[in-house]
């Protein structure tokens, strides 16, 4: 008979169909219409109701089936109170028959930290902008994110009522990444994608610094990595802290199994383990293709103002 599959592709398996349970309860609370909005910081960092239930729902659905695995949620929840409802056990059969990288065949579960946010762009979900909401669950092994799933929950709603809504995109470093089409910016154009709710004078004089051909100002780090790799953008450059681990995790490990990269503005890689800091406060550069184009015009004082 057959081997039982590695458990990193058990997690990302589960993974998946934890993402697409996540995009359900991200749905059902828009459409039932009580937001239960909560400021965490301020008026720009926002939590709502789906944020919190999702939260519960991936990582109990997760501490579940993998007990020893850290996993760590961009909420604090004063309840961790999870009912059935929100459980979900399945997995993607198509995952399970991919094989398992050699390098990663023997990782134990006390080896794995999974980065979970729960709804990247809680702010574009407050305000209709439905198509910047992803669902990030960022899989790292030895401080490298090395799987992540995204989940869109509204991908093709303004297509129609005939367009399938919602897609579940996944990769795994060696593997490769599934669920879009992987598609390079045009040549020779130098299209930024960049924060929508998150500006500030730096982020702006930074990008001003690059003199593209064109701005893009949308919500979501899992969005704009999706921009990367759709050929929408160029480059995602953000030139601010605010930015945390669970926003660059899933898309991290997304990217860099199609051959993309993404560090902070300096140019130094992220570190997933259990300690790290959460803020990522040196901002982001990230590309599919052509990064040292980018990298190497970043200006100085930019850097300076951006301690790591
Ligand atoms: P954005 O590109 O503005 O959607 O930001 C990407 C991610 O980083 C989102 O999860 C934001 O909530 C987070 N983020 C960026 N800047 C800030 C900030 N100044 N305060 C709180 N969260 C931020
Ligand atoms: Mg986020
Ligand atoms: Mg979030």
């Amino acid at each position: 008979s057959m081997a039982s599959p590695a458990l990193l592709m058990r997690v990302v398996a589960s993974a998946y169909s934890v993402a697409e349970k996540a995009a359900t309860i991200v749905r059902n609370v828009m459409a039932a219409g009580d937001l239960g909005i909560v400021e965490k910081t301020g008026a720009n960092d926002l939590q709502t109701k789906a944020d919190r239930l999702v939260q519960m729902s991936i990582c109990a659905s997760l501490a579940r089936k993998f007990p020893k695995v850290t996993i760590i949620g961009e909420e604090e929840l004063t309840t961790d109170e999870v009912t059935e409802d929100l459980i979900e056990d399945g997995h993607c059969e198509e995952i399970l028959k991919k094989t398992c990288p050699a390098q990663y065949s023997g990782i134990k579960e006390e080896e794995l930290v999974i980065w979970v946010d729960p709804l990247d762009g809680t702010k574009e979900y407050t305000e209709g902008l439905l198509d910047h909401v992803t669902v990030l669950i960022g899989i790292a092994y030895g401080g490298k994110a090395i799987a992540g799933v995204i989940n869109q929950p509204y991908y093709n709603y303004e297509a129609g009522a005939d367009a399938v809504l919602g897609r579940t995109i996944w990769g795994v470093l060696g593997i490769g990444a599934f669920g879009f089409q992987l598609t390079e910016a045009p040549a020779g154009k130098h299209i930024v994608v960049t924060t929508r709710s998150h500006s500030s004078t730096l982020v702006n004089d930074c990008i001003s610094a690059l003199n593209p051909d064109s701005v893009i100002r949308v919500g979501g780090a899992g969005n704009k990595i999706i921009q990367l790799i759709e050929g929408k953008a160029s480059a995602y450059v953000f030139a601010s802290p605010g930015c945390k681990k669970w926003d660059t995790c899933a898309p991290e490990a997304i990217l860099h199994a199609v051959g993309g990269k993404i560090t902070d503005i300096h140019g130094n890689s992220f570190q997933y383990n259990k300690e790290v800091k959460h803020m990522n406060s040196a901002g982001v550069l990230a590309t599919l293709r052509n990064y040292e184009y980018y990298a190497s015009r970043i200006p100085s004082n930019v850097k300076q103002s951006l301690v790591p």
